[in-house]
């Protein structure tokens, strides 16, 4: 089902229409639809509890960085989720989304003392450790407040997720995790450590995969990794799976979530049978795009239409500081007119640019739109990486953001105003 359809040739989120949220609150607006965050959630947590398994054997921590707008976090919790944060500033959106610490896992290879110590006071559930210097920070830390961290190893099982360079974490020359052959060593290390419990392993090998044959040869090897651990007496409470199956931009066909999951249960349903029958082990999962990507679209109006020799240009009001997904990973986002018809204008060939000084700033290039000035566009599957890698380049204050229940539309973040922007800065005396 689409959340965001032409009703009478006019594009809506659920029940309501683009054109009255731009009429109410302006553009650049990111919209969410509650519906489509939820059936993209209970993907997961269906699939979870699929064939009787109990709610418990598996937990699904939305990864908060891909969209942690409160409003977000808050829909997501109440459907049961956990939460992947990867700052202190993520775990305090979670707690004041009315989040429960004890579902929170904390990843990431740069943590502070003060992250550490935060999370710490507030007991999550599990750190994600990257590094053996990270190891021995967290048991210093926690030492100091008298405290046990519990710690999954992130480790980095070097399969090619086959993926953009820049969204691809699992391959042994980049910066995440552990590498699969020191893995075993940190572990013993990780053991020895008076302040540290080891609870559970851990990896993520990319984002924004279609193919779920990756995840599931991670998935042995970790499994490898798992018995030799039992072998040595370091039982492991739980498997994370990271997160990472992708959705559909333009003609991609991912895996369904369903699918995936099924496959992914069948091995470790038989694996378990074989060595470790009652021994509970949770299984977790760190969802972000596949749960918020086609959850939001960014709202725009034509500004000015301009046309050349070689290049038509349909400059909006977004640009690469909203979102910054095409300028950074040439990404692609499919555009909408959000009137359907406009008899008024003819259907030219566009590349829809942004304000912004830089050549870069572009959002969409070469599409044929039948558009005049003062239109509204929709940029579809905006909802993960968007808002959250917004900026205030060029002194421009973020979008405001707006979450669609049928036909109500409740608005979760304010646009920001330009004192905002320059309020913590002083000039000389
Ligand atoms: C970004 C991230 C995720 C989420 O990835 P998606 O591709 O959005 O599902 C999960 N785990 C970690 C550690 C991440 O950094």
């Amino acid at each position: 089902m689409s959340y965001f359809s032409y009703q009478n040739g006019a594009l809506h989120a659920e029940n309501t229409s683009l054109s009255s949220i731009a009429a109410q609150f302006g553009t650049p607006t990111y919209v969410y639809s509650k519906a489509a965050l939820t059936d993209h959630f209970l993907a997961y947590a269906d699939a979870c509890t699929a064939g009787g398994r109990p709610a418990t054997d598996s937990l699904v921590c939305y990864s908060v960085k891909s969209n942690s707008n409160l409003a977000v976090l808050q829909v997501l919790n109440q459907l049961g989720s956990g939460f992947d944060i990867v700052s202190g500033g993520e775990l305090l959106r979670v707690l004041a989304a009315g989040g429960d610490p004890r579902k929170v896992i904390f990843s990431g290879v740069g943590k502070t003392r003060d992250e550490m110590r935060l999370a710490l006071s507030h007991d999550i559930l599990c750190f994600n450790v990257e590094s053996i210097p990270e190891l021995h920070r967290l048991n210093e830390v926690a030492g100091e407040m008298g405290k046990t961290a519990a710690i999954s190893l992130r480790v980095n099982p070097n399969v090619d997720a086959k993926t953009h360079p820049y969204i691809s974490t699992g391959l042994k020359d980049n910066k995440f995790g552990v590498a699969y052959e020191d893995a075993l060593d940190c572990y013993r290390t990780a053991a020895s450590l008076p302040h540290i419990n080891v609870s559970g392993i851990d990896c993520h090998i990319g984002s924004q995969l279609l193919d779920d044959a990756p995840l599931l040869e991670a998935l042995d090897k970790v499994i490898e990794l798992v018995d030799q651990l039992a072998s040595e007496n370091i039982a492991l409470h739980h498997l994370d799976i990271g997160g990472g199956i992708g959705i559909t931009y333009d003609d991609e066909k991912p895996v369904a979530v369903s699918a995936y999951l099924g496959r992914l249960f069948a091995r470790i349903d038989a694996w378990r049978e074989e060595k470790y029958q009652g021994i509970p082990l949770k299984v977790l999962f760190e969802p972000g795009r596949s749960i918020v990507g086609n959850a939001g679209v960014l709202l725009t109006e034509v500004q000015y239409l301009k046309y050349g020799a070689s290049k038509n240009f349909a400059v909006v009001d977004a640009a690469m500081n909203d979102l910054m997904r095409p300028a950074m990973y040439e990404a692609w986002h499919g555009v909408q007119a959000v009137l359907e018809c406009n008899v008024d204008a003819a259907s030219h060939t566009y590349d829809v640019v942004g304000p912004i000084c830089e050549s870069g700033d572009w959002l969409a290039r070469e599409r044929v739109l039948a558009v005049s000035q003062g239109d509204l566009l929709a940029f579809q599957s905006a909802g993960a990486y968007g808002m959250t890698m917004a900026s205030n380049y060029n002194t421009r204050g973020r979008a405001a953001e707006v979450m669609v229940d049928g036909d109500n539309q409740y608005l979760v973040r304010k646009r920001e105003e330009t004192s905002d922007l320059f309020a913590l800065e002083s000039m000389l005396p």
